[in-house]
């Protein structure tokens, strides 16, 4: 049986002094943060400091995207060596805001999850359906196709011990969520398709997310559901007093 894992996506906010800040307020919760896995995917710019920052509490780091290529002439980009090389752990991938604004598609989604994972890096790849494919009930089909495109270039190794984030892109950020019926048969459905393509002892190592508009208030009804390993938080992350209940509620 896993820890639960909570992954704080800060996205593009926030600034060393909020980091410290926070890591001030997780210090006094270190005895709970050893209870759970907790990722704190901050800005790529702060992520060389956070092993310093953090004081040895029981917590991890991780960036919001990384490179398909290794290195080279790629201005601007960020390898997967240089992200193990500060430390990270986890490197999210794929995550919607990186699809719509910035045009990563399934295939590339795929090649930079398979850059983390030769690296030792995990990845967590995010998957979810637009509002419209909701309405139009093509959750399922979506979210699986995300899926498969990395289930086609990896191994069962490849993918064990790897995490998946359920993020219906019409819930992140708005204060909608889906039914727990919806999140529990998303769920299921991906862990029967990850014992379809491996195996069921593959699957049970990879732990699914559910993300969107978690909060204080919804966060023990969705995160406590079968096949729901943890949450991806993304707006109530960036203070401790609307992140701690989310994390607490899973003790
Ligand atoms: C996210 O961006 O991954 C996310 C879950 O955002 P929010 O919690 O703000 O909906």
């Amino acid at each position: 049986m896993h820890k639960k894992l909570v992954v704080a996506n800060w996205k593009m906010n926030g600034l060393s002094a909020d980091i410290s800040a926070m890591l001030a307020c997780l210090q006094k919760d270190a005895s709970i943060l050893n209870q759970i896995d907790l990722c704190l995917c901050v800005p790529a710019v702060f992520l060389n400091s956070m092993a310093f920052l953090s004081k040895k509490l029981p917590i991890s780091w991780g960036a919001q995207n990384l490179s398909d290529k290794a290195e080279g002439a790629f201005t601007g980009e960020i390898s997967a060596a240089m992200l193990c090389d500060v430390g990270c752990r986890y490197v999210i991938v794929g995550h919607s805001e990186r699809r719509q604004y910035y045009g990563e598609n399934n295939q590339w989604v795929a090649k930079k999850w398979l850059a983390a994972r030769q690296s030792r890096l995990t990845p967590i790849l995010c998957v979810g359906e637009r509002l419209e494919e909701h309405e139009k009930g093509e959750t399922l089909a979506v979210v699986l196709a995300q899926l498969d495109a990395v289930l086609n270039l990896a191994s069962s190794q490849d993918f064990a011990a790897t995490v998946i984030a359920y993020e219906p892109v019409w819930a992140i950020g708005t204060g909608l969520t889906p039914t727990t019926n919806e999140v529990l048969s998303v769920h299921t459905a991906l862990r029967a398709h990850l014992i379809k393509q491996y195996d069921s002892a593959t699957s049970q190592t990879v732990r699914l997310l559910y993300g969107g508009s978690l909060k204080a208030d919804n966060a023990a009804q969705l995160l406590t559901l079968a096949n729901v390993d943890g949450g991806l938080i993304g707006g109530a992350s960036l203070q401790y007093d609307t992140f701690a209940p989310i994390y607490k509620a899973l003790i």
